[in-house]
C-alpha cells in the first residue's frame, strides 16, 4: 500500500494564530498576507533555513516548495 498524501489541516495555535498542518509539518501565516491569497511558511524557516512555502488562495493551496528536512 502506498501512503496516502497528507491532508492539509487549517488550525490555529493555542495563541490564535492561524497554521496549517500538513502531515509533520507545520506552517505559519506570513504576516505580511492580506485578502483571500495567503502565504505560509515553514516553522523551521529560521531554525533550519526551510524554503518551504505554500500560497493559499481562498483556503486552497495553489502552491507549494519542498522542505530542506
Ligand atoms: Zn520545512
Amino acid at each position: 500500500m502506498f501512503p496516502q498524501p497528507a491532508e492539509p489541516v487549517f488550525t490555529k495555535t493555542r495563541r490564535g494564530t492561524p497554521v496549517i498542518q500538513v502531515g509533520a509539518y507545520r506552517f505559519n501565516l506570513w504576516a505580511g498576507s492580506r485578502g483571500s491569497r495567503a502565504r505560509w511558511t515553514c516553522v523551521k524557516a529560521t531554525t533550519l533555513h526551510c524554503k518551504a512555502i505554500l500560497v493559499t488562495i481562498d483556503n486552497e493551496i495553489v502552491k507549494t516548495k519542498p522542505h530542506n528536512h
